[in-house]
Protein backbone atom coordinates (compact mmCIF):
# COMPACT_ATOMS: atom_id res chain seq x y z
CA UNK A 1 0.00 0.00 0.00
CA UNK A 2 2.89 2.68 0.76
CA UNK A 3 4.82 1.34 -2.03
CA UNK A 4 1.59 2.26 -4.26
CA UNK A 5 1.19 5.51 -2.97
CA UNK A 6 4.44 6.60 -3.12
CA UNK A 7 4.92 5.46 -7.01
CA UNK A 8 1.52 7.67 -7.37
CA UNK A 9 2.70 10.43 -6.00
CA UNK A 10 6.22 10.05 -8.16
CA UNK A 11 3.77 10.03 -11.05
CA UNK A 12 2.34 12.62 -10.37
CA UNK A 13 4.85 15.33 -9.34
CA UNK A 14 6.66 14.20 -12.94
CA UNK A 15 3.56 14.66 -14.88
CA UNK A 16 3.67 18.14 -12.95
CA UNK A 17 6.83 18.86 -13.55
CA UNK A 18 6.46 18.64 -17.65
CA UNK A 19 3.19 20.76 -18.03
CA UNK A 20 0.79 21.93 -16.55
CA UNK A 21 -3.00 22.03 -16.93
CA UNK A 22 -6.09 23.38 -15.18
CA UNK A 23 -6.58 20.23 -13.61
CA UNK A 24 -3.30 18.95 -11.73
CA UNK A 25 -2.42 22.97 -11.63
CA UNK A 26 -1.10 24.50 -8.56
CA UNK A 27 0.74 27.60 -7.34
CA UNK A 28 2.29 29.08 -4.19
CA UNK A 29 0.99 32.19 -2.08
CA UNK A 30 2.86 34.80 -0.15
CA UNK A 31 0.83 37.51 1.60
CA UNK A 32 3.01 40.41 2.85
CA UNK A 33 2.26 42.65 5.77
CA UNK A 34 5.21 45.70 4.91
CA UNK A 35 5.73 49.31 6.80
CA UNK A 36 7.87 51.96 5.40
CA UNK A 37 9.12 55.21 6.37
CA UNK A 38 10.14 57.41 4.15
CA UNK A 39 12.79 60.04 4.30
CA UNK A 40 12.12 62.56 1.45
CA UNK A 41 15.32 64.98 2.19
CA UNK A 42 17.72 61.42 1.50
CA UNK A 43 14.95 59.77 -0.23
CA UNK A 44 15.85 56.82 1.56
CA UNK A 45 13.41 54.73 3.38
CA UNK A 46 13.32 52.09 6.44
CA UNK A 47 11.54 48.94 5.53
CA UNK A 48 9.82 45.91 7.74
CA UNK A 49 7.99 42.79 6.55
CA UNK A 50 6.46 40.06 7.40
CA UNK A 51 5.01 37.52 4.58
CA UNK A 52 3.34 34.55 4.99
CA UNK A 53 4.54 31.94 2.43
CA UNK A 54 2.72 28.81 1.59
CA UNK A 55 4.04 26.30 -0.55
CA UNK A 56 1.64 24.52 -2.45
CA UNK A 57 3.94 23.23 -4.60
CA UNK A 58 4.77 19.01 -4.21
CA UNK A 59 8.38 19.85 -3.62
CA UNK A 60 10.01 20.47 -0.13
CA UNK A 61 11.96 23.82 -0.37
CA UNK A 62 15.15 24.59 1.60
CA UNK A 63 15.83 28.20 0.45
CA UNK A 64 14.05 31.24 -1.20
CA UNK A 65 15.11 33.73 -3.05
CA UNK A 66 14.28 37.38 -3.24
CA UNK A 67 14.30 40.19 -6.06
CA UNK A 68 16.21 43.22 -4.60
CA UNK A 69 15.32 45.62 -7.91
CA UNK A 70 16.69 48.28 -6.56
CA UNK A 71 20.09 47.23 -6.66
CA UNK A 72 20.27 47.01 -10.86
CA UNK A 73 20.79 51.11 -10.18
CA UNK A 74 24.41 50.85 -9.23
CA UNK A 75 27.44 51.55 -11.35
CA UNK A 76 28.32 47.77 -13.00
CA UNK A 77 25.25 46.01 -12.16
CA UNK A 78 24.18 43.85 -15.31
CA UNK A 79 21.94 46.18 -15.79
CA UNK A 80 23.93 48.70 -16.03
CA UNK A 81 27.01 46.85 -18.45
CA UNK A 82 24.05 45.54 -20.38
CA UNK A 83 23.05 48.90 -21.22
CA UNK A 84 26.43 49.69 -22.49
CA UNK A 85 27.58 46.73 -24.29
CA UNK A 86 24.42 46.07 -26.43
CA UNK A 87 24.22 47.23 -30.08
CA UNK A 88 20.48 49.46 -29.81
CA UNK A 89 20.58 50.48 -25.81
CA UNK A 90 17.55 52.02 -24.26
CA UNK A 91 18.07 55.97 -24.57
CA UNK A 92 16.67 56.16 -21.21
CA UNK A 93 19.17 53.68 -19.83
CA UNK A 94 22.27 54.52 -22.03
CA UNK A 95 25.14 55.14 -20.10
CA UNK A 96 23.29 56.96 -17.34
CA UNK A 97 23.33 54.21 -14.14
CA UNK A 98 27.47 54.33 -14.68
CA UNK A 99 27.02 57.72 -13.76
CA UNK A 100 25.26 57.58 -10.65
CA UNK A 101 26.77 58.60 -7.27
CA UNK A 102 26.78 57.25 -3.97
CA UNK A 103 23.69 59.54 -2.92
CA UNK A 104 21.62 58.56 -6.46
CA UNK A 105 22.14 54.92 -6.90
CA UNK A 106 19.18 52.60 -5.52
CA UNK A 107 19.85 50.04 -3.16
CA UNK A 108 17.82 47.60 -0.97
CA UNK A 109 20.37 46.21 2.06
CA UNK A 110 18.38 43.58 4.22
CA UNK A 111 19.31 44.03 8.07
CA UNK A 112 17.69 40.75 9.61
CA UNK A 113 16.01 38.06 7.96
CA UNK A 114 14.32 35.54 10.46
CA UNK A 115 11.88 32.47 9.38
CA UNK A 116 9.01 31.90 12.33
CA UNK A 117 11.67 33.56 14.76
CA UNK A 118 14.81 31.53 13.72
CA UNK A 119 17.48 34.03 12.51
CA UNK A 120 18.48 33.08 8.67
CA UNK A 121 21.65 32.76 6.75
CA UNK A 122 21.84 35.11 3.71
CA UNK A 123 23.67 36.84 0.82
CA UNK A 124 22.93 39.66 -1.55
CA UNK A 125 24.23 38.34 -5.22
CA UNK A 126 23.46 41.72 -7.48
CA UNK A 127 19.65 42.51 -7.48
CA UNK A 128 18.85 38.58 -6.16
CA UNK A 129 18.98 37.78 -2.39
CA UNK A 130 19.72 33.92 -1.55
CA UNK A 131 18.45 32.53 1.20
CA UNK A 132 18.97 29.25 3.30
CA UNK A 133 16.14 28.16 5.28
CA UNK A 134 16.40 27.27 8.30
CA UNK A 135 13.91 24.32 8.40
CA UNK A 136 12.56 22.83 5.10
CA UNK A 137 9.28 24.21 3.88
CA UNK A 138 7.21 20.86 2.69
CA UNK A 139 4.42 20.95 0.46
CA UNK A 140 1.30 22.10 1.56
CA UNK A 141 3.06 23.90 5.05
CA UNK A 142 3.54 27.81 5.52
CA UNK A 143 6.46 29.68 7.41
CA UNK A 144 6.86 33.03 8.26
CA UNK A 145 9.54 35.44 6.81
CA UNK A 146 10.25 38.48 8.65
CA UNK A 147 12.83 41.19 7.12
CA UNK A 148 14.02 44.79 7.77
CA UNK A 149 16.03 46.83 5.66
CA UNK A 150 17.39 50.02 4.48
CA UNK A 151 16.27 51.42 1.22
CA UNK A 152 17.94 54.20 -1.13
CA UNK A 153 15.46 55.25 -4.07
CA UNK A 154 17.58 55.84 -7.17
CA UNK A 155 17.18 58.87 -9.26
CA UNK A 156 14.79 57.67 -11.74
CA UNK A 157 16.66 55.99 -15.04
CA UNK A 158 13.98 53.17 -15.72
CA UNK A 159 10.31 52.56 -14.53
CA UNK A 160 11.22 53.32 -10.50
CA UNK A 161 12.77 56.20 -9.17
CA UNK A 162 13.07 59.83 -7.67
CA UNK A 163 12.41 63.26 -9.51
CA UNK A 164 11.25 61.44 -12.74
CA UNK A 165 12.21 64.13 -15.97
CA UNK A 166 8.39 65.11 -15.56
CA UNK A 167 9.14 66.30 -12.08
CA UNK A 168 7.17 63.18 -10.20
CA UNK A 169 8.92 62.79 -6.65
CA UNK A 170 8.79 58.97 -6.21
CA UNK A 171 7.83 56.61 -9.14
CA UNK A 172 7.86 53.66 -6.11
CA UNK A 173 8.02 50.28 -8.36
CA UNK A 174 9.44 47.14 -7.85
CA UNK A 175 10.86 48.71 -4.78
CA UNK A 176 10.66 46.11 -1.74
CA UNK A 177 11.83 43.22 -1.11
CA UNK A 178 10.20 40.55 -3.38
CA UNK A 179 10.04 36.72 -3.00
CA UNK A 180 10.87 34.87 -6.58
CA UNK A 181 8.23 32.94 -7.83
CA UNK A 182 8.27 28.63 -7.96
CA UNK A 183 6.08 27.44 -9.98
CA UNK A 184 6.28 23.90 -12.06
CA UNK A 185 9.22 24.93 -13.68
CA UNK A 186 11.20 25.79 -10.76
CA UNK A 187 12.64 28.40 -9.29
CA UNK A 188 12.82 32.27 -11.16
CA UNK A 189 15.10 34.28 -9.73
CA UNK A 190 15.77 36.00 -12.41
CA UNK A 191 18.02 39.14 -12.00
CA UNK A 192 17.06 42.41 -13.01
CA UNK A 193 18.71 43.72 -16.15
CA UNK A 194 16.19 45.04 -18.33
CA UNK A 195 12.76 43.72 -17.96
CA UNK A 196 10.14 41.46 -17.40
CA UNK A 197 8.93 40.08 -14.41
CA UNK A 198 7.18 37.07 -12.53
CA UNK A 199 5.94 37.14 -8.94
CA UNK A 200 4.06 35.10 -6.44
CA UNK A 201 0.06 35.35 -6.33
CA UNK A 202 -1.21 36.82 -2.60
CA UNK A 203 -2.18 39.47 -0.24
CA UNK A 204 -0.59 43.10 0.33
CA UNK A 205 -0.77 44.84 3.42
CA UNK A 206 1.17 47.98 3.27
CA UNK A 207 1.40 51.37 5.41
CA UNK A 208 3.45 54.16 3.94
CA UNK A 209 4.53 56.96 6.62
CA UNK A 210 5.58 59.33 4.44
CA UNK A 211 6.30 63.44 4.59
CA UNK A 212 2.35 65.06 5.01
CA UNK A 213 2.37 67.05 1.81
CA UNK A 214 2.89 64.46 -0.42
CA UNK A 215 -0.32 62.63 -1.93
CA UNK A 216 0.17 58.60 -2.36
CA UNK A 217 -1.53 56.24 -5.35
CA UNK A 218 -1.00 52.82 -6.45
CA UNK A 219 -1.86 49.68 -5.96
CA UNK A 220 -4.63 48.13 -3.25
CA UNK A 221 -7.39 50.15 -1.27
CA UNK A 222 -7.16 53.32 0.85
CA UNK A 223 -7.80 52.23 4.71
CA UNK A 224 -9.31 55.29 6.09
CA UNK A 225 -8.13 58.59 6.09
CA UNK A 226 -4.27 58.97 6.37
CA UNK A 227 -2.93 59.68 9.84
CA UNK A 228 -0.90 62.36 10.82
CA UNK A 229 1.68 62.00 13.40
CA UNK A 230 4.43 64.42 13.87
CA UNK A 231 4.41 66.04 9.96
CA UNK A 232 4.12 62.59 8.46
CA UNK A 233 0.74 60.95 7.41
CA UNK A 234 0.68 57.15 7.48
CA UNK A 235 -1.01 55.40 4.50
CA UNK A 236 -2.28 52.02 4.77
CA UNK A 237 -3.72 50.26 1.63
CA UNK A 238 -5.27 46.56 1.30
CA UNK A 239 -4.32 44.90 -2.07
CA UNK A 240 -6.10 41.53 -2.45
CA UNK A 241 -4.86 38.99 -4.78
CA UNK A 242 -2.31 40.41 -6.54
CA UNK A 243 1.01 39.59 -7.35
CA UNK A 244 3.32 42.93 -7.29
CA UNK A 245 2.56 46.60 -5.44
CA UNK A 246 3.41 49.78 -6.74
CA UNK A 247 2.83 52.93 -5.63
CA UNK A 248 3.59 56.91 -6.24
CA UNK A 249 3.67 59.99 -4.17
CA UNK A 250 3.87 63.75 -5.24
CA UNK A 251 3.91 66.93 -3.29
CA UNK A 252 2.01 68.45 -6.66
CA UNK A 253 -0.91 65.99 -7.32
CA UNK A 254 -4.04 66.12 -8.65
CA UNK A 255 -6.33 63.47 -7.52
CA UNK A 256 -8.90 63.17 -9.82
CA UNK A 257 -11.82 60.50 -9.49
CA UNK A 258 -14.35 59.30 -12.24
CA UNK A 259 -16.46 56.59 -12.12
CA UNK A 260 -15.94 53.38 -14.20
CA UNK A 261 -18.82 50.76 -15.64
CA UNK A 262 -19.63 48.05 -13.07
CA UNK A 263 -19.06 50.93 -10.35
CA UNK A 264 -15.28 50.39 -10.49
CA UNK A 265 -13.35 53.89 -9.59
CA UNK A 266 -10.85 54.94 -11.86
CA UNK A 267 -8.44 57.36 -10.05
CA UNK A 268 -5.98 59.48 -11.99
CA UNK A 269 -3.15 61.19 -10.35
CA UNK A 270 -1.32 63.83 -12.29
CA UNK A 271 1.30 67.04 -11.77
CA UNK A 272 -0.48 70.46 -11.34
CA UNK A 273 0.96 71.35 -14.66
CA UNK A 274 -1.58 74.07 -16.61
CA UNK A 275 -0.13 72.39 -20.14
CA UNK A 276 -0.84 68.87 -19.33
CA UNK A 277 -4.53 69.30 -17.04
CA UNK A 278 -7.09 69.82 -19.76
CA UNK A 279 -5.80 66.04 -21.73
CA UNK A 280 -5.81 64.45 -18.28
CA UNK A 281 -9.63 65.68 -17.68
CA UNK A 282 -10.35 64.59 -21.29
CA UNK A 283 -8.81 60.69 -20.53
CA UNK A 284 -11.18 60.59 -17.93
CA UNK A 285 -14.40 59.54 -20.16
CA UNK A 286 -11.85 57.72 -22.02
CA UNK A 287 -10.51 55.52 -20.01
CA UNK A 288 -13.82 54.24 -18.53
CA UNK A 289 -14.71 53.51 -22.31
CA UNK A 290 -11.82 51.47 -22.52
CA UNK A 291 -12.51 49.58 -19.66
CA UNK A 292 -15.91 48.89 -20.85
CA UNK A 293 -14.26 47.37 -24.22
CA UNK A 294 -12.08 44.77 -21.84
CA UNK A 295 -14.73 43.60 -19.87
CA UNK A 296 -16.88 42.85 -22.35
CA UNK A 297 -14.02 41.54 -24.80
CA UNK A 298 -11.87 39.45 -22.36
CA UNK A 299 -13.75 39.17 -18.69
CA UNK A 300 -14.63 41.46 -16.35
CA UNK A 301 -12.02 43.90 -14.21
CA UNK A 302 -12.24 42.06 -10.56
CA UNK A 303 -11.19 45.02 -8.49
CA UNK A 304 -13.18 47.79 -7.33
CA UNK A 305 -10.89 50.37 -8.05
CA UNK A 306 -8.00 51.43 -11.04
CA UNK A 307 -5.34 53.97 -11.35
CA UNK A 308 -3.91 56.28 -13.90
CA UNK A 309 -0.80 57.71 -12.29
CA UNK A 310 1.71 60.18 -13.40
CA UNK A 311 5.04 59.16 -13.19
CA UNK A 312 7.54 56.37 -14.50
CA UNK A 313 9.50 57.18 -17.49
CA UNK A 314 7.13 56.10 -20.21
CA UNK A 315 4.52 53.30 -19.71
CA UNK A 316 4.42 50.20 -17.86
CA UNK A 317 2.11 48.45 -15.80
CA UNK A 318 1.38 47.36 -12.47
CA UNK A 319 -1.21 45.88 -10.30
CA UNK A 320 -4.84 48.04 -10.20
CA UNK A 321 -2.47 50.93 -11.82
CA UNK A 322 -0.34 52.24 -14.76
CA UNK A 323 2.48 54.60 -13.70
CA UNK A 324 2.95 56.90 -17.30
CA UNK A 325 4.42 59.85 -18.84
CA UNK A 326 1.94 62.86 -18.80
CA UNK A 327 3.14 65.88 -21.19
CA UNK A 328 2.40 63.82 -24.18
CA UNK A 329 -0.28 64.75 -26.72
CA UNK A 330 -3.75 63.57 -26.21
CA UNK A 331 -3.35 60.87 -29.08
CA UNK A 332 -0.19 59.59 -27.34
CA UNK A 333 -2.18 59.58 -23.52
CA UNK A 334 -4.69 58.12 -24.47
CA UNK A 335 -2.76 55.35 -26.54
CA UNK A 336 -0.16 54.97 -23.60
CA UNK A 337 -3.65 54.58 -21.32
CA UNK A 338 -5.51 52.04 -23.57
CA UNK A 339 -1.84 49.81 -23.56
CA UNK A 340 -1.47 49.71 -19.83
CA UNK A 341 -5.10 49.31 -19.29
CA UNK A 342 -4.97 46.38 -21.31
CA UNK A 343 -2.11 44.90 -19.36
CA UNK A 344 -4.45 44.47 -15.99
CA UNK A 345 -5.74 41.31 -17.96
CA UNK A 346 -2.62 40.68 -19.67
CA UNK A 347 0.43 39.66 -17.07
CA UNK A 348 -1.65 41.16 -13.99
CA UNK A 349 -4.95 39.03 -14.36
CA UNK A 350 -3.71 36.87 -16.67
CA UNK A 351 -0.05 36.57 -15.15
CA UNK A 352 2.12 34.71 -17.64
CA UNK A 353 5.93 34.52 -16.66
CA UNK A 354 6.73 37.53 -18.63
CA UNK A 355 10.83 36.58 -18.99
CA UNK A 356 9.94 33.61 -21.07
CA UNK A 357 6.89 34.65 -22.52
CA UNK A 358 7.03 37.71 -23.30
CA UNK A 359 5.17 37.71 -26.52
CA UNK A 360 2.09 36.42 -24.29
CA UNK A 361 1.43 40.12 -22.46
CA UNK A 362 2.73 42.08 -24.86
CA UNK A 363 1.56 40.65 -27.88
CA UNK A 364 -1.60 39.95 -26.55
CA UNK A 365 -1.76 43.56 -24.57
CA UNK A 366 -0.95 44.91 -28.16
CA UNK A 367 -3.35 43.37 -29.86
CA UNK A 368 -6.22 44.06 -27.87
CA UNK A 369 -5.84 47.93 -27.05
CA UNK A 370 -5.54 48.18 -30.78
CA UNK A 371 -8.87 46.96 -31.23
CA UNK A 372 -10.27 48.53 -28.41
CA UNK A 373 -8.63 52.61 -29.32
CA UNK A 374 -10.15 52.29 -32.71
CA UNK A 375 -13.57 51.13 -31.10
CA UNK A 376 -12.92 53.70 -28.46
CA UNK A 377 -11.96 56.68 -30.69
CA UNK A 378 -14.48 55.44 -33.63
CA UNK A 379 -11.31 55.13 -35.97
CA UNK A 380 -12.82 53.41 -39.15
CA UNK A 381 -10.06 50.76 -39.34
CA UNK A 382 -10.43 47.95 -41.25
CA UNK A 383 -7.07 46.03 -39.73
CA UNK A 384 -6.05 47.98 -36.18
CA UNK A 385 -3.12 45.52 -36.08
CA UNK A 386 -1.43 46.55 -39.20
CA UNK A 387 1.18 47.94 -37.89
CA UNK A 388 2.56 44.83 -35.95
CA UNK A 389 2.20 42.74 -39.19
CA UNK A 390 4.44 45.41 -41.22
CA UNK A 391 6.87 45.18 -37.51
CA UNK A 392 7.11 41.66 -37.65
CA UNK A 393 7.20 41.37 -41.93
CA UNK A 394 10.26 43.75 -41.37
CA UNK A 395 11.91 41.59 -38.31
CA UNK A 396 11.43 38.39 -40.09
CA UNK A 397 12.88 39.39 -43.32
CA UNK A 398 16.00 41.22 -41.91
CA UNK A 399 17.86 37.82 -41.08
CA UNK A 400 17.64 38.70 -37.49
CA UNK A 401 14.90 37.36 -35.88
CA UNK A 402 15.17 34.61 -32.87
CA UNK A 403 12.70 32.61 -31.67
CA UNK A 404 9.91 34.05 -29.49
CA UNK A 405 10.91 31.53 -27.21
CA UNK A 406 14.25 33.30 -26.34
CA UNK A 407 14.08 35.12 -22.65
CA UNK A 408 13.46 38.47 -22.86
CA UNK A 409 16.55 39.57 -21.72
CA UNK A 410 18.58 37.41 -24.11
CA UNK A 411 17.71 39.10 -27.20
CA UNK A 412 20.58 40.30 -29.57
CA UNK A 413 18.92 43.50 -29.59
CA UNK A 414 16.52 45.57 -27.97
CA UNK A 415 14.65 45.94 -31.54
CA UNK A 416 14.30 42.33 -31.93
CA UNK A 417 13.40 41.70 -28.54
CA UNK A 418 10.09 44.79 -28.96
CA UNK A 419 9.80 43.68 -32.39
CA UNK A 420 9.13 40.06 -31.53
CA UNK A 421 7.23 40.42 -27.95
CA UNK A 422 4.49 43.71 -29.37
CA UNK A 423 4.48 42.87 -32.75
CA UNK A 424 5.02 39.07 -33.22
CA UNK A 425 3.35 38.94 -30.51
CA UNK A 426 -0.26 40.82 -31.68
CA UNK A 427 0.34 39.01 -34.79
CA UNK A 428 -0.06 35.66 -33.30
CA UNK A 429 -2.98 36.90 -32.49
CA UNK A 430 -4.86 38.46 -34.95
CA UNK A 431 -3.49 35.46 -37.49
CA UNK A 432 -5.26 32.91 -35.05
CA UNK A 433 -8.37 34.63 -35.89
CA UNK A 434 -7.48 33.73 -39.47
CA UNK A 435 -6.75 29.74 -38.85
CA UNK A 436 -9.63 29.56 -36.41
CA UNK A 437 -12.05 31.93 -37.35
CA UNK A 438 -12.92 35.29 -35.55
CA UNK A 439 -16.02 34.07 -33.33
CA UNK A 440 -13.67 30.98 -32.32
CA UNK A 441 -10.63 33.86 -31.77
CA UNK A 442 -13.05 35.96 -29.39
CA UNK A 443 -14.49 32.98 -27.47
CA UNK A 444 -10.89 31.59 -26.95
CA UNK A 445 -9.80 35.20 -25.03
CA UNK A 446 -13.21 34.80 -22.99
CA UNK A 447 -12.43 31.28 -22.05
CA UNK A 448 -8.93 31.88 -21.69
CA UNK A 449 -9.52 34.83 -19.07
CA UNK A 450 -12.66 32.14 -17.30
CA UNK A 451 -9.80 29.54 -16.89
CA UNK A 452 -6.60 31.35 -15.75
CA UNK A 453 -7.43 34.55 -14.54
CA UNK A 454 -5.57 34.79 -11.00
CA UNK A 455 -3.06 32.12 -12.48
CA UNK A 456 0.07 31.97 -14.39
CA UNK A 457 -1.04 30.47 -17.50
CA UNK A 458 1.94 29.13 -20.15
CA UNK A 459 1.58 29.27 -24.41
CA UNK A 460 0.52 25.94 -24.06
CA UNK A 461 -2.35 26.71 -21.61
CA UNK A 462 -3.68 29.09 -24.02
CA UNK A 463 -3.52 27.16 -27.10
CA UNK A 464 -5.37 24.11 -25.48
CA UNK A 465 -8.57 26.68 -24.78
CA UNK A 466 -8.23 27.63 -28.00
CA UNK A 467 -8.46 24.10 -29.82
CA UNK A 468 -10.92 23.29 -27.59
CA UNK A 469 -13.01 26.05 -28.43
CA UNK A 470 -12.35 25.48 -31.82
CA UNK A 471 -12.23 21.55 -31.68
CA UNK A 472 -8.60 22.27 -34.14
CA UNK A 473 -5.70 20.72 -33.46
CA UNK A 474 -3.14 23.86 -33.07
CA UNK A 475 0.24 22.54 -31.52
CA UNK A 476 1.79 23.45 -35.59
CA UNK A 477 0.67 27.33 -35.04
CA UNK A 478 2.03 27.45 -31.78
CA UNK A 479 5.34 25.70 -32.77
CA UNK A 480 6.09 27.21 -35.98
CA UNK A 481 5.00 30.38 -35.30
CA UNK A 482 6.40 31.50 -31.68
CA UNK A 483 8.92 28.46 -31.18
CA UNK A 484 11.15 28.55 -34.63
CA UNK A 485 11.56 31.59 -37.00
CA UNK A 486 9.90 29.21 -39.52
CA UNK A 487 8.19 31.80 -42.15
CA UNK A 488 4.57 31.76 -43.96
CA UNK A 489 5.26 32.16 -47.87
CA UNK A 490 2.81 30.87 -50.00
CA UNK A 491 2.14 31.79 -53.60
CA UNK A 492 0.01 31.23 -56.62
CA UNK A 493 2.73 29.49 -58.83
CA UNK A 494 0.90 28.62 -62.20
CA UNK A 495 -3.44 29.21 -64.04
CA UNK A 496 -3.82 27.01 -66.50
CA UNK A 497 -7.22 27.12 -68.62
CA UNK A 498 -8.39 23.90 -70.72
CA UNK A 499 -12.01 23.05 -71.63
CA UNK A 500 -13.30 25.93 -69.41
CA UNK A 501 -11.78 24.49 -66.26
CA UNK A 502 -9.16 26.78 -64.60
CA UNK A 503 -6.41 24.93 -63.17
CA UNK A 504 -4.46 26.72 -60.22
CA UNK A 505 -1.77 25.52 -58.78
CA UNK A 506 -0.57 26.94 -55.50
CA UNK A 507 2.64 26.73 -54.04
CA UNK A 508 4.26 26.70 -49.95
CA UNK A 509 7.78 28.27 -50.12
CA UNK A 510 8.30 29.01 -46.83
CA UNK A 511 8.63 26.24 -43.89
CA UNK A 512 5.26 26.51 -42.20
CA UNK A 513 1.91 25.92 -43.11
CA UNK A 514 -1.64 27.19 -43.09
CA UNK A 515 -4.55 26.61 -44.08
CA UNK A 516 -5.40 29.27 -47.77
CA UNK A 517 -8.14 30.95 -48.38
CA UNK A 518 -8.13 31.91 -52.34
CA UNK A 519 -10.78 34.51 -53.45
CA UNK A 520 -11.60 34.28 -57.21
CA UNK A 521 -13.42 37.33 -59.20
CA UNK A 522 -14.76 36.96 -62.28
CA UNK A 523 -15.20 38.97 -65.81
CA UNK A 524 -18.76 38.68 -65.24
CA UNK A 525 -18.27 40.65 -61.51
CA UNK A 526 -18.96 37.48 -60.00
CA UNK A 527 -16.93 36.44 -56.84
CA UNK A 528 -16.17 33.14 -55.24
CA UNK A 529 -13.96 32.04 -52.18
CA UNK A 530 -12.15 28.68 -51.95
CA UNK A 531 -10.95 27.44 -48.73
CA UNK A 532 -7.96 24.46 -48.59
CA UNK A 533 -7.71 23.86 -44.83
CA UNK A 534 -4.37 22.83 -43.25
CA UNK A 535 -4.77 18.73 -43.04
CA UNK A 536 -2.58 19.25 -39.64
CA UNK A 537 -5.43 20.99 -37.86
CA UNK A 538 -7.98 18.55 -38.12
CA UNK A 539 -10.50 20.94 -38.93
CA UNK A 540 -12.18 23.71 -40.77
CA UNK A 541 -13.43 27.45 -40.04
CA UNK A 542 -16.54 28.88 -41.00
CA UNK A 543 -16.85 31.10 -43.52
CA UNK A 544 -15.43 34.28 -42.76
CA UNK A 545 -16.80 36.31 -46.11
CA UNK A 546 -20.42 34.22 -45.89
CA UNK A 547 -21.82 36.80 -48.40
CA UNK A 548 -19.48 35.17 -51.02
CA UNK A 549 -20.18 32.03 -51.30
CA UNK A 550 -17.41 29.25 -50.33
CA UNK A 551 -16.23 26.08 -52.13
CA UNK A 552 -14.38 23.60 -48.66
CA UNK A 553 -11.68 21.89 -51.10
CA UNK A 554 -9.78 18.56 -49.78
CA UNK A 555 -6.82 19.26 -47.26
CA UNK A 556 -3.28 20.46 -47.93
CA UNK A 557 -1.11 17.90 -46.06
CA UNK A 558 2.16 20.50 -45.32
CA UNK A 559 5.05 18.07 -46.85
CA UNK A 560 3.31 18.28 -50.30
CA UNK A 561 5.08 21.86 -51.77
CA UNK A 562 2.18 22.04 -54.25
CA UNK A 563 -1.24 21.89 -54.41
CA UNK A 564 -3.47 21.93 -57.11
CA UNK A 565 -7.02 22.62 -57.39
CA UNK A 566 -9.77 23.35 -60.34
CA UNK A 567 -12.60 26.21 -60.65
CA UNK A 568 -14.95 24.37 -62.55
CA UNK A 569 -16.88 26.88 -63.99
CA UNK A 570 -17.73 28.38 -67.45
CA UNK A 571 -17.00 31.94 -66.10
CA UNK A 572 -13.58 33.46 -66.86
CA UNK A 573 -11.40 34.25 -64.25
CA UNK A 574 -10.14 38.22 -64.13
CA UNK A 575 -8.18 37.75 -60.56
CA UNK A 576 -7.36 35.33 -58.01
CA UNK A 577 -5.77 36.70 -54.68
CA UNK A 578 -4.42 34.30 -51.52
CA UNK A 579 -5.89 35.87 -48.03
CA UNK A 580 -7.38 39.36 -48.77
CA UNK A 581 -7.75 39.88 -45.23
CA UNK A 582 -4.13 40.25 -44.91
CA UNK A 583 -4.84 37.90 -41.17
CA UNK A 584 -2.47 35.78 -42.82
CA UNK A 585 1.37 36.94 -42.21
CA UNK A 586 2.78 36.12 -45.43
CA UNK A 587 6.51 37.13 -45.40
CA UNK A 588 6.27 37.97 -48.98
CA UNK A 589 2.64 38.91 -50.39
CA UNK A 590 3.87 40.02 -53.71
CA UNK A 591 3.29 36.37 -55.05
CA UNK A 592 -0.46 36.06 -53.84
CA UNK A 593 -1.95 37.60 -56.65
CA UNK A 594 -2.79 36.40 -59.95
CA UNK A 595 -4.26 38.91 -62.60
CA UNK A 596 -5.79 37.63 -66.07
CA UNK A 597 -4.19 39.76 -68.62
ZN1 LIG B 1 3.14 46.67 -22.61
Amino acid sequence: MKFLKNSLWALLCITVAHAQNSTSYWQQKVDYKMEIDVDVEKWQYEGSQQITYTNNSPDVLDRVFYHLYFNAFQPGSEMDVRSRTIGDPDPRVGDRISKLTPSEIGYIKPTSLTQDGAKLKYEVVGTVLEVDLAKPIQPGESTVLAMEWDAQVPVQVRRSGRNSKEGVALSMTQWFPKLAEYDFQGWHADPYIAREFHGVWGDFNVSITIDEDYIVGGTGYLQGEPKKRRGKKTWVFDAPDVHDFTWAADPEYIHDTYEGPNGVVLNFYYKNNPDIIENWKKLQPKTAALLEYFNKHIGPYPYKQYSVIQGGDGGMEYAMCTLITGERKFGSLFGVTAHELAHSWFQFLLATNEAKHEWMDEGFTSYISALAEAEVMEEDNPNPVAGSYRGYNFLATSGQEQPATTHADRYASNRSYGITAYSKGAVFMAQLGYVIGKENLEKTIKQYYKDWAFKHPTPNDFIRVAEKISGMELDWYLTDFMQTTNTIDYGIQNVSEENGTTKVTLQRIGLMGMPIDVYAEFEDGSKASYYIPLQMMRGEKTNPTPDIDRVVLKDWAWAYPTYEFEIPTNKKVKRLVIDPSKLMADIAPENNTYEAN
